[in-house]
């Protein structure tokens, strides 16, 4: 009997990516597996369901449909709780689970013996580079970061030099170069502006100039665990406002990625950094979501503070949910690759080290330590 994948449509707002494609389930189906695809899962995406059918996707009308008898269900977001409902006990489901803002949810999972492997565990060593969807997500947030800069910037980013004028280079200040933040600085790079980066990492450093960027120097170093940064003491926190507070004022586009792994997000710009703001400048915050870098981001929403406009976007991977997508149904590939053995069959054991370290839930039990304490902590 082939392994069965089912795909269902995404149902969160504002969510527009698909957790396959079909030139993935062409690889799938080749291999002896069987893919279920709910009706229009990839439509906001612009995959069609003629085009899954073509690679061998079968298409299922309802949700209902699309689960029935499925082993794996591909998702980019949680499932709803409601939905948990629906999967067949023993399911094992992979996205991004998001494990301690969704306590009630993994806890359900856990009572429906579903399995839940978590992307956001998956650990970044070399032989995962290929599932490491954070990665490849927060590739397209940094683009899409530097885009709506350029797009909500009255002025140009690149020189102009015309009939009508010459125009000075925007400058666009990128605070914290992991990921996300070297494809901003990349991005307003091609576009043409003068970039400066920032981040506490001074190995980041390296990676800011190779782009052609100014790295902006303080003497803190704050590499902590597995390449992540640690949070900061606070005298370096007073240091880090003074130097990123000048940088900021003298800036036509800010981008701020700072994150600390399992922590609020970094307060790097203040409101009185923001009042000292050129009119007309543009902030993108992309860790609304964990707090916000700046003082005045509201998540989801872009405001005014006076002459500045603060864009606090929670989804930016979404609004390029073609090629987002794409790139996710690559690291969903390849994580597959792990779940079902050459001979197509299902492994039992999750003794891989990155099945195990990205294992949440199983067999009515949570496999992840810190999920499992927030859980007793909250007695769910
Ligand atoms: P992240 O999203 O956790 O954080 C984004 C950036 O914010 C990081 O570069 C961090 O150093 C920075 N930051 C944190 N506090 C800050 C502060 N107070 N001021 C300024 N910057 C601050 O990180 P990420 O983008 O997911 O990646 C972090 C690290 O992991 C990087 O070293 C990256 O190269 C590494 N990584 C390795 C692999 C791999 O080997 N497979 C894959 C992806 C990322």
């Amino acid at each position: 009997m082939p392994v069965v994948v089912a795909v269902p449509k995404e149902g969160a707002p504002g969510e527009r990516r698909v957790a396959t494609v079909p030139e993935v389930v062409a690889k799938l189906s080749k291999s002896g597996i069987e893919v279920r695809v709910q009706h229009d899962a990839g439509a906001a995406a612009f995959y069609p369901d003629a085009q899954y059918e073509a690679a061998g996707a079968r298409i299922s009308s309802d949700l209902a449909g699309t689960l029935s008898g499925a082993q794996i269900v591909l998702k980019v977001q949680p499932p709803t709780l409601a939905e948990i409902e629906q999967y067949p006990e023993g399911a094992i489901v992979v996205g991004f689970l998001n494990p301690s803002r969704n306590l009630d949810l993994i806890a359900r999972m856990r009572d429906r013996k579903i399995t839940g492997f978590s992307l956001e565990l998956v650990p970044r060593i070399s032989r995962a580079q290929g599932m490491d969807a954070l990665s490849s997500q927060a590739t397209a947030g940094g683009y899409m970061a530097a885009v709506l800069g350029a797009g909500h910037s009255a002025r140009f980013f690149p020189m102009l030099t015309t009939a009508a004028g010459t125009i000075r280079p925007a400058t666009v200040l990128i605070l914290g170069a992991g990921v996300a933040g070297l494809m901003a600085v990349a991005t307003a790079k091609r576009l043409g502006a003068n970039v400066e980066a920032y981040d506490v990492r001074r190995a980041a450093g390296e990676q800011v100039r190779s782009l052609g960027a100014k790295f902006l120097e303080l003497e803190i170093n704050a590499e902590g665990q597995g390449g992540y940064a640690r949070e900061l003491t606070p005298e370096e926190k007073s240091k880090e406002q003074e130097m990123v507070s000048a940088a900021v004022a003298r800036a036509d586009v800010v981008i701020t990625t700072a994150n600390v792994p399992g922590r609020k997000a970094p307060r790097l710009v203040t409101k009185e950094t923001v009042a000292r703001m050129k009119p007309g400048a543009v902030i993108v915050d992309l860790a609304a979501e964990s707090g916000g870098n700046c003082e005045l981001t509201e998540p989801g929403k872009t405001v005014a503070a006076g002459h500045v406009t603060i864009l606090g976007p929670t989804n930016l991977p979404a609004l390029v949910s073609f090629h987002s997508s794409a790139m996710y149904a690559k690291n969903l590939q390849s994580f597959l690759s792990l779940l079902i053995d050459s001979d197509g069959h299902l492994v039992t054991e999750f003794r891989d080290e990155i099945l195990a370290a990205s294992l949440l839930v199983h067999a009515g039990e949570i496999r992840h330590a810190p999920t499992r304490d927030q859980l007793a902590g909250g007695k769910a």
